[in-house]
């Protein structure tokens, strides 16, 4: 069968994340018909073995479901796949077509399908299963010329404040003041684009005021750049915003300020947000630090903070400098386990991928990026070295109703693929 007959079967069998026990089955019945040995681990992640395999393929099998997934109409317009109803889950259905299409050719090949990638790379981080090839060939990349070897890794910093309250007296105002519909984007990839955070430019315009503040919260997850954020403060003067992309009202509110009010907001405006390193040889940052979400709930004021870095030593620092930045204003801090960074390192099997992509390709490049990729976070579940290399077809908007897959992307990287495995 084609890689695209394969893709068929696949996109018949419903698979959201957290919902995957169907194709799960699946997966596993088409692994023994072809011959292969299955293993499941408690995550739901599969792996299929045969032969003496020198290298394992890898693809997660979850997809991010939007619109009517359990009815997904497929619609080929020349050599572009895409649907009329839903997410297409080309991310990560071809990669699993391949690696079906792969297990039927080849003898001697390990296939790995992890679970539950798309809500937090959970199959990979609690990996149980013991790969025996020491390459691995992750399918997950979404542009066919893209040769991955590297990926930041992260850790988010949590800090929280204990609130006291003042009473107001009666000769302020209160004002409401928001910053909202900021453009937003990933903490990872975004990060270098320029993009102001809501939170960043709230603060900003905080501090060009005598305000009392009263409550401020911001940002939607830890892992994007803020897009909204609004303040409460009292004022004896009337407000008048300098930034002309806030807004300003007088607003009827609890009459208490924060005592520490003006530490807070000086400690958002003073915060670097953003790239704090560059890496010049894949043109990405290096570090970077995203101040992602701000809440109050109760009296407790949380801040969270995702820190990424391509390089471990720089990813611990910059997640220590933030808790400190953090501390001096009072506040108590701590870190999450997070995951180290897939440092670049271009051995013998990269450089085979490449010599396999220069027969199609005159501008096939290594890259790194500045985000979490799956295969840089299981191969440190492992317990020995695995040299590990990420490709794929091109993907256009993924997670998105617009997903489309070229399709002659899919037959060249098919047959790249197909070609590594003989290489080997
Ligand atoms: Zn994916």
């Amino acid at each position: 069968m084609t890689v695209l007959d394969y893709f068929k079967i696949i996109t018949a069998i419903p698979r959201c994340s957290f919902k995957t026990q169907k194709m799960r089955d699946k997966i596993v019945d088409i692994a023994k018909s072809l011959g292969y040995k299955v293993q499941v681990d408690s995550s739901g992640n599969i792996l299929c073995k045969k032969g003496n395999p020198k290298v394992c393929l890898q693809a997660h099998y979850d997809m991010v479901c939007i619109g009517d997934v359990e009815n997904i109409e497929l619609i080929e317009e020349g050599r572009i796949l895409k649907t009329k109803n839903s997410t297409l889950g080309a991310d990560n259905g071809m990669g699993m077509a391949m690696m079906f299409s792969s297990m039927e050719k080849f003898d001697d090949l390990e296939c790995l399908f992890t679970n539950d990638e798309e809500v937090g790379l959970i199959g990979a981080s609690n990996l149980e299963l013991e790969i025996t090839a020491d390459k691995l060939l992750n399918l997950d990349g979404e542009e066919e010329k893209e040769i991955y070897v590297g990926c930041a890794g992260g850790i988010d910093v949590i800090s929280r404040l204990e609130l006291e309250y003042k009473a107001l007296d009666n000769s302020e105002k209160i004002y409401q003041i928001s910053a909202k519909n900021f453009v937003g984007g990933h903490s990872g990839v975004d990060i270098d684009k320029g993009i102001v955070s809501a939170i960043k430019a709230l603060s900003a315009e905080l501090v060009e005021h005598d305000v009392k503040l009263l409550h401020i919260e911001g940002g939607e997850f830890r892992n994007s750049i803020a897009k909204n954020a609004v303040a409460v403060v009292a004022s004896k003067k009337e407000i008048k915003l300098k930034n002309r992309a806030l807004h300003v009202e007088v607003v009827e509110y609890k009459k208490e300020y924060i005592k520490d009010g003006d530490k807070i907001i000086k400690a958002f405006h003073s915060f670097a947000q953003g790239v704090r390193g560059y890496d010049k040889k894949f043109d990405i940052p290096s570090t970077s630090i995203n101040l992602g979400v701000v809440r109050i709930d109760g009296d407790v004021l949380e801040i969270s903070c995702a820190a990424r870095a391509m390089k471990s030593e720089d990813l611990h620092n910059i997640s220590n400098e933030t808790e400190s930045f953090f501390q001096l204003i009072g506040c108590s801090t701590k870190q999450s386990d997070g995951h180290e960074p897939w440092v670049p390192d271009i051995g013998s099997f990269a450089m085979l991928i490449k010599g396999e992509f220069e027969k199609v390709y005159n501008d096939a490049s290594f890259r790194a990026i500045h985000a979490g990729l799956e295969c840089g976070i299981l191969i440190q579940s492992q317990s020995k070295k695995i040299e590990a290399v990420a490709i794929g077809p091109t993907i256009r908007f993924p997670h998105s109703l617009r997903e489309e897959c070229d399709l002659d992307s899919v037959e060249r990287i098919g047959k790249v693929v197909e070609n590594i495995i003989e290489g080997l």
